[in-house]
């Protein structure tokens, strides 16, 4: 029996494991890919508060130990479902059942596909949602990052030092993401902006050969010939598993205010996987202390 079990071991999970343990409550969280979440993929993060610098990697791996260290449980095991039992959280695996005093839902968000035609049966074969992961196979090549936010700019940016070329399409003239960053890829070499033009089709059937865009303002069609096609067009919820116990938005995000509390009492949702309008790095830690400090309380009664 656990006072918290916590689902999802992103900057929101873990930082509710670092202050639910501080605060004496036996925490377990649990994790299906890897612990760190979005973070853990990320080149370099510059806006954390108090650290200038780092690796989006080592911040993971430092957030997982000062949980652990801490007394943290952590199950690196995929949720396969959730249910409450007068008033008792059970969270499911494929193997166990684990009862929980309280349950904060911490599960993030997914990359959203451009959902064109084999584009899940390219992944692997040249269709990437994660830059820094898969870059290294592309050295020399010539690929495209898709997206205007903050992660194809720096996808882009970080594909730049090892492909021949690489093309950021964007589907409108003017990029969401920070102004500096924009800056800095207009004087990389090797960057060509491809701007108010949507992804149409991927040329190739088991390899990526090409990839067919749409100008926006002539409507006329045009390839890239590219190897690698980078999805940077920000990410989804995934709440499906959660939709019995919580009320969902339109979009599928949890609807939780600020305070990080669900219609259900003893349930709190926390980081990007809760409806409000900033997700960042650290909104997700802040709301990783309030949905635990929450439970903390829940508890107490
Ligand atoms: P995002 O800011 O939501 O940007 C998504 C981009 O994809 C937008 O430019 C959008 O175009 C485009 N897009 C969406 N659907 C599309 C489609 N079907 N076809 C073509 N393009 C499409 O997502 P993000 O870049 O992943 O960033 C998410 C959040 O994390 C942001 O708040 C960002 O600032 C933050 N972040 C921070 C850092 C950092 O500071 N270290 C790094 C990465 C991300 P429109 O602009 O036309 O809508």
């Amino acid at each position: 029996m656990y006072d918290i079990g916590i689902i999802g071991g992103g900057t929101a999970g873990l930082t509710a494991a670092i202050y639910g343990q501080r605060a004496g409550k036996k925490t377990i969280v649990f994790e299906g890919t890897n612990f760190g979440g979005q973070i853990a993929s990320s080149p370099e993060v510059e806006n954390y508060p108090g650290i200038a610098k780092i690796s989006g990697a080592e911040l993971s791996m430092k957030l997982m130990e000062q949980a652990v260290n801490l007394g943290a449980e952590t199950v690196m095991e995929q949720v396969t479902g959730v249910r409450d039992s007068n008033g008792m959280k059970v969270i499911e695996t494929a193997g166990t059942d684990y009862a929980c005093k309280s349950l904060i839902l911490a599960a993030g968000v997914t990359h959203r596909h451009l959902g064109l035609e084999r584009e899940e049966q390219l992944v692997g074969s040249g269709v990437s949602y994660c830059a820094t992961c898969d870059g290294m196979f592309f050295r020399g090549r010539d690929v495209a990052v898709i997206g205007g936010g903050n992660t194809a700019l720096q996808d882009a940016a970080f594909l730049a030092n090892y492909c021949n070329k690489v093309y950021l399409v964007h589907r409108r003239d003017e990029f969401r993401g920070e102004a500096g960053l924009v800056e800095m890829l207009r004087k990389r070499e090797n960057v060509e902006f491809v701007l108010s033009a949507v992804p149409k089709a991927i040329v190739g059937e088991h390899m990526v050969e090409g990839l067919i865009l749409t100008n926006q303002k002539t409507k006329e069609d045009f390839q890239l010939d590219v190897n690698g096609i980078f999805v940077a067009i920000g990410h989804a919820p995934k709440n499906e598993l959660f939709a019995e116990l919580v009320e969902l938005d339109e979009a599928g995000f949890i609807k939780a205010g600020e305070d990080c509390l669900t219609k259900t009492p003893g349930v709190f949702a926390a980081g990007d996987c809760r409806t409000k309008e900033v997700r960042q790095l650290t909104t997700a830690a802040a709301d990783g202390a309030v949905a635990a400090l929450a439970a903390v309380k829940y508890l107490q009664k």
